[in-house]
This record gives C-alpha cells, sequence and structure tokens, in this order.
C-alpha cells in the first residue's frame, strides 16, 4: 500500500471515516524523497521509536530497514487504521499514548534492551517539548531525526552572531552535533501545513559538548543571557544573580574578554566558562 499517495489516503480515509485533527497537528506525509531523507538519516541503525505515525507512512518505510519499530500515537481513532496499514510488518509495535507522559528512558530499555534511534514528523504544537524531553531524559539513544517547522530547524542549527541563534540552539548543540537532511515545501503534506519543513538530523554526542562544574548553572546562564536581546550580557546576568555590576564584569573580562557582548555572539564554550566562574562565586 503506498500510503505518500494522497488517492491511497483517502481511500483509507473513507475505509475509516476519519477526518484530520488540526490540533493534534495531523498533516501526514505524502514525499516519498522526505521518506527516502529521514530513514537514510538513520543510517545502520537497528531500533526506531517513531512519535506519532498517523496512518503509518514513515513507520512502514523505518519498519522495511529496521529490526523493530515502535510507534507511539496518542490518537486512539488511528490504533485501528495502524492495525490495518501495517498488517504486513511484523516487526512493529504500536503503542496508544502521549508521548510526553511516558518514561522514554524506560520504554527504550523494555522494547529494545539496546540504544535506539528517534524518527518523527512532529505536530508542530511540541517541537520544543518533545526535543527538550528526548535530550534531556539522557534515554541511550544515538541519533534523532525529525521533522519540524523550517524556522525551528534554522533556529536549532544556527552558528553564533546570526538572528536565529538562542538558548534552543545551545540546549541542543550541549547535547547533539545537528543539521538540516532536507528541506519541505507545505506541498509534501496532507493537508498542507501553513510552513515549511525541514529534515533535522541529531547526532547525539557520547558526552556533553562542554563539561561544566553544574549543568544547572550553565542553562540558567545561558536563558538570563537570550531573556532581554537588546540588553548587553552584564545587564542581563546582572538581573538574574546576586552578583555586584564591577564584580560581574571582572567576571566576564575573565570568561569571555568583554562584558559589553550580547548572549547571541557567545559560543557554547564561552557560556560553560560563564557559568563556572558564577559557580566558583555565589
Ligand atoms: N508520521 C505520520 C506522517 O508522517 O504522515 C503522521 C505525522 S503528523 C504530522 C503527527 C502525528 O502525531 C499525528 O498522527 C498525531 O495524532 C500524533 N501526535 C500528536 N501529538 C502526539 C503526542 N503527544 N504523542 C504521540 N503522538 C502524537
Amino acid at each position: 500500500m503506498d500510503l505518500t499517495s494522497p488517492r491511497v489516503i483517502r481511500s483509507v480515509q473513507d475505509k475509516f471515516g476519519f477526518t484530520f485533527k488540526k490540533g493534534l497537528g495531523q498533516n501526514f506525509l505524502t514525499s516519498r524523497e522526505a521518506l527516502g531523507k529521514i530513514v537514510d538519516s538513520l543510517g545502520g541503525e537497528r531500533y526506531a521509536l517513531e512519535i506519532g505515525p498517523g496512518f503509518g507512512t514513515l513507520t512502514a518505510a523505518l519498519a522495511e530497514r529496521m529490526d523493530k519499530v515502535v510507534a507511539v500515537e496518542t490518537d486512539e481513532r488511528l490504533i485501528p487504521v495502524l492495525e490495518y496499514t501495517l498488517a504486513g510488518h511484523d516487526n512493529v509495535e504500536i503503542i496508544h499514548g502521549d508521548v510526553m507522559k511516558l518514561d522514554i528512558n524506560e520504554l527504550i530499555r523494555e522494547k529494545f534492551g539496546a540504544r535506539a534511534s528517534v524518527a518523527a514528523n512532529l505536530p508542530y504544537y511540541i517541537t520544543t517539548p518533545v526535543i527538550t524531553m528526548l535530550l534531556e531524559s539522557r534515554a541511550p539513544l544515538n541519533n534523532i531525526t525529525l521533522m519540524v517547522q523550517k524556522e525551528v530547524a534554522r533556529r536549532i542549527t544556527a552558528s553564533p552572531g546570526s538572528k536565529d541563534y538562542g538558548a534552543i540552539t545551545l540546549l541542543c548543540d550541549y547535547y547533539a552535533d545537528t543539521s538540516i537532511a532536507a528541506y519541505l515545501s507545505a506541498s509534501s503534506f496532507v493537508p498542507p501545513p501553513k510552513v515549511d519543513s525541514a529534515v533535522l538530523k541529531f547526532a547525539m554526542r557520547s558526552a556533553p559538548a562542554v563539561r561544566v562544574l553544574d549543568e544547572k548553572m550553565l542553562f540558567k546562564v545561558i536563558r538570563a543571557s537570550f531573556a532581554q536581546r537588546r540588553k548587553t550580557l552584564l545587564n542581563c546576568l546582572c538581573a538574574a544573580f546576586p552578583v555586584s555590576k564591577t564584580d560581574m564584569s571582572s567576571l566576564l573580562e575573565r570568561a569571555v574578554s568583554n562584558p559589553s557582548r550580547r548572549g547571541e555572539t557567545l559560543s557554547l564554550a564561552e557560556f560553560a566558562r560563564i557559568a563556572d566562574e558564577l559557580t566558583n562565586l555565589i
């Protein structure tokens, strides 16, 4: 069954009386090229966890390459549809549930008993929470490949100094090496969303990109530095930490050589130096 064909999608819709729910981000993939990019970006992985299988288009493509695919779908109406569309694949397990309410670590251990990868054409409304949850879970993942809104992909892969660079870029950089594998127009989905998309790949690092004395401090510094984009680093950090302007200024001199820089020009390594200075000071 070619689930990328809009005609086949319509016939499955008719068979099950299924209507798309906008609130669940139900825009189903109709591009074979995009499917290929997602599956290729998982390389030689054997186990995949899919978030939001929909009609099972990506699930089937993954099942053809992988030893086992576990797919978590929140919409109960899709469970019988998936049983029908994926009937030919005995290496697929469907779980009815909300991915944000699952313990990803436990799920991967229980279902695969080995390191796995994540693939998803994510509903745009939960993109950032899902990425944050996956990264912070420290689950045994090698690779995460996600279809996301183009602007989100640009923010996550941005370089210091660019307007897209921000706290989410640094969070992702801390845990993974990120890259964009492909761009897709809205016409690659049924129904077409209002935004363009990109296939975003996270190659998970074996250890965080920088080593700090206190991880919570690192992310507090990063959040504070981007809280007011028009302010200098010195003013942003003085607003967030109980440190005098004079002390903060000399701390920034030591850590990044210039207190009047703006947060968006700093690399992760520079934020790490500031965080360690603050940990030692406070
Ligand atoms: N993977 C399919 C495809 O590419 O054609 C469908 C992708 S569609 C953009 C997103 C899917 O995620 C929908 O099937 C939706 O019901 C499901 N979904 C939405 N929120 C979810 C959640 N919190 N947990 C699991 N699935 C979710």
